[in-house]
């Protein structure tokens, strides 16, 4: 029995992975498409949920004290509950997926009145990194950093860099499989972002799309594509404002609009009777990342 103990604790160690949590679910697939069999991932938001009034269960605060890394993303529930977690687990790593991540800056109001284009121009004086930079901007009222920076490939990349980086540094001695896993990975990205340029031949450049929830505007920029939000600071328009949507939309011949399982879909409903277009449900959260980007460009192509 002596040596029994040693020798579990040795095979216990040597086979042990490395405990990750993240915010929402497309990140734990990009931690697992690197980190393998030698990580365990947990996402936070659970599917089906929507991660801007998302509140940790309980339940999964045992994930939490098990867990080596914490990778946030930049979704509000992070700000109350980072402390929170980090208070459960003193040895947890809190490192930013989306750091040297380019943020553009989403305007908090409606902004159906404005040109888009102009908007799209003035977003790049807003660009940056760090959130607390924001803090300088003297209209940080009217512009908020959008989180769904996932929704572009070039981001991904940029966060795949972030992932390995980290996996080799907790784990060196994997460093070969982490750095095959994450060439694979590279060119998965890559692919994906060729085939979708692709799809996106077939609509003019600047296209709008209708979606109820603002969560593709990284998408968009990448692919020069204008989303066009129904959600007013995350909530179902007044009437008032949904009449002038519906007006926009009139004008702008919109042939669709996208809604996301995550959100009630009552307004996006109100406009497409009024206008006799179709409601498309598509998810950002979705965990079969390459896939799902690839099939919302195809759909947004097909009702351009
Ligand atoms: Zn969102």
């Amino acid at each position: 029995m002596r040596f029994l103990i040693p020798l579990f604790l040795l095979v216990n160690f040597v086979y042990a992975k490395t405990n990750i949590v993240v915010s929402i679910l497309p990140q734990q697939t990009f931690v697992e498409k690197i980190g393998g069999d030698k990580v365990n991932v947990v996402s936070m938001v659970t599917p089906g949920s929507n991660p801007h009034s998302y509140e940790p269960k309980a339940s999964q605060m045992i994930h939490i004290s098990k867990a080596d890394i914490y990778f946030p993303i930049g979704f509000g529930f992070e700000d109350t509950w980072l402390n929170k977690f980090a208070n459960q687990n003193k040895n947890m790593k809190f490192i930013k997926m989306t750091k040297d991540v380019q943020r553009i800056m989403m305007k908090k109001h409606n902004h159906h009145h404005e040109g888009h284009k102009e908007h799209d121009e003035n977003k790049k004086d807003h660009e940056h990194n760090e959130h607390h930079e924001h803090e300088e901007h003297t209209d940080k009222a009217e512009y908020k950093e959008d989180p769904h920076t996932w929704t572009s490939p070039k981001n991904v990349k940029i966060m795949a860099k972030n992932i390995y980086a980290v996996l080799v540094q907790v784990d060196s001695s994997n460093k070969e499989y982490y750095l095959n896993n994450y060439n694979n990975f590279v060119n998965e990205i890559n692919q994906t972002d060729k085939k979708i340029k692709e799809i996106f031949t077939k609509i003019p450049k600047n296209s709008k799309f209708m979606v109820f929830h603002p969560a593709w505007g990284y998408f968009a920029k990448d692919y020069n594509l204008i989303q066009f939000p129904v959600e007013v600071e995350g909530k179902e328009p007044k009437p008032k404002i949904l009449k002038e949507i519906i007006e926009e939309a009139k004008k702008e011949n919109i042939k669709a609009i996208f809604t996301q399982s995550e959100f009630s879909d009552k307004s996006a409903k109100v406009i497409a009777d009024e206008l006799k277009i179709k409601v498309i449900k598509e998810t950002p959260l979705a965990t079969n990342w390459s896939q799902n980007l690839i099939h919302v460009a195809n759909t947004i192509a097909n009702n351009n």
